[in-house]
């Protein structure tokens, strides 16, 4: 059994191993790098009409043979553990005969989103998409996968278990994790029983030389959040979020009925929340009392979301937004306080809303993107100063802390830790032992691998 960590072994994002055993080959994640490798972000737009061939020469694809569109195929299975792009981003990539592995909401996720994103953007899964569910196993040839459904800032993310059925031995490929979110309950159940006889444990370490935070779990946001909207004079609190972060949109949903605030999100997010809408869920809906949407008419064309709904299978969903809808000019008759979600695309609809002078501005995102020096954040500095606007930084990390690497890693007692997706491999060597850091390109055996 031999794996090759083609991206990640040093950075965060472009998640891609491959597992090969016996007659089996299988790649778990095919994402898009974060980072352009000289401290930049990773321009998508410059690989645009770039064949497959160049793209493996700038290095940014990988040789992966029978991977590609180009060659007849010779993976067996792509595991796509979550629906963040630098998870799967590469995927359009791949060979459209070769299935591919991933949770019903990472799918409903990426659908939702090619309706959003503009056409070089999108991503045509194949129809062929195999369903994975928590700890049911399945059988790629001579694999034996059990996916284990993890807390992460994803909606239903997948950590997974690859054991070659020949000789035992086994990978544990983490995905990216936590234990800090509404499904906290995961990790504990995780560790109280971890499948055993991991060989090796390929493990996510984003926290590695990064600060825990002011909120260590998505109850502390709760909490400072039903403070904010206490303590506030304000009608209009704002929060900058990921629509795609089910969790915090939970926890600001809470938080505004705490304080018998609305909750206002915009269509998109009403989309995707109505895709995983799901009878026992607590996933806020559009039709709920306290939800508003928020529509608005953009650059003088009307509401963008609104528009790509209408021309998308979700068109259905149209009479329900417009229920619920609220224009900017709506929010002066408002007799309660309304927290608005939005994004930096947002910002030059929510300029309209009457009053936003002085109002707070809640950021909900990793505190780096606002620090780096592109356009968009300059755009969001700059509204927030416009309207002096008081910015806080509420968040917690998608990703487990040190500490809670060490309570997985110590529940699995692997051969070896193998550390991805993280800036800081040599760090894992101070808290786990033993630790092989592996380069992107090395193949290593697992036979050749030693125990300790
Ligand atoms: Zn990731
Ligand atoms: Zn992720």
């Amino acid at each position: 059994m031999k794996l090759t960590i083609h991206r990640g072994a040093n950075e965060i994002g472009g998640s891609c191993v491959e597992v090969t055993a016996g007659n089996t080959r299988i790649l778990l994640d095919f994402g898009m790098p974060l980072g352009n490798g000289l401290g930049g972000e990773f321009d998508e737009s410059a690989i645009e009409g770039k064949s497959i061939n160049e793209l493996i020469e700038k290095k940014i694809l990988y040789p992966i043979k029978g991977l590609y569109k180009d060659t007849p195929p010779q993976i067996d299975a792509i595991l796509i553990s979550h629906s963040h792009k630098d998870h799967y981003g590469f995927l359009k990539y791949a060979h459209p005969y070769i299935p591919v592995y991933m949770s019903a909401g990472a799918q409903k996720l990426i659908n939702i989103l090619n309706i959003f994103v503009r056409k070089e953007g999108r991503l045509q899964l194949p129809r062929a998409v195999e369903t994975v569910c928590d700890r049911k196993s399945f059988d790629v040839g001579d694999l034996r996968i059990t996916p284990y459904l993890v807390d992460h800032s994803a909606f239903d993310a997948m950590s997974f278990h690859v054991v070659y059925k020949m000789s035992g031995k086994s990978i544990f490929y983490t995905g990216d994790f936590r234990a800090a979110g509404w499904k906290e309950k995961l990790f504990d159940r995780f560790v109280a029983d971890p499948p055993k006889g991991v060989d090796s444990l390929i493990m996510e370490g984003t926290m590695m030389g990064r600060e825990a935070g002011k909120y260590p779990t998505e109850q502390d946001v709760l909490d400072r959040m039903v403070d904010i909207l206490r303590e506030t004079d304000n009608k209009v609190t704002f929060a900058c979020c990921s629509g795609q972060n089910i969790d915090r949109i939970v926890t600001f949903y809470k938080a505004a009925r705490r304080t018998k605030s609305l909750l206002v999100i915009d269509p998109y997010t009403a989309c995707v929340l109505n895709a995983i809408k799901s009878p026992r869920s607590h996933i806020p809906q559009m039709d709920w009392d306290s939800v508003r949407i928020f529509i608005a008419n953009y650059y003088g064309k009307g509401d963008v979301y609104v528009s790509k709904i209408s021309d998308s299978a979700f068109k259905g969903l149209l009479p329900d937004i417009g229920r619920a809808k609220i224009k900017p000019l709506d929010f002066s008759g408002l007799e309660k306080k309304a927290l608005v979600l939005m994004r930096g695309s947002m910002l030059p609809a929510i300029e309209k809303i009457p009053g936003i002078k002085e109002s707070k501005m809640v950021y909900s995102q990793w505190q780096g993107y606002l620090k780096k020096d592109n356009a968009d954040a300059r755009r969001f500095k700059d509204f927030v100063s416009k309207y002096d606007m008081c910015l806080e930084h509420v968040h917690t990390s998608g990703h487990a802390t040190v500490d809670k690497l060490k309570e997985f890693a110590a529940a699995l007692n692997p051969e070896r830790i193998i550390p991805i997706h993280t800036e800081h491999a040599e760090l894992f060597k101070e808290f786990f032992w033993p630790v092989k850091i592996l380069k992107d390109g090395e193949v290593f055996d697992l036979m050749a691998g030693g125990s300790h």
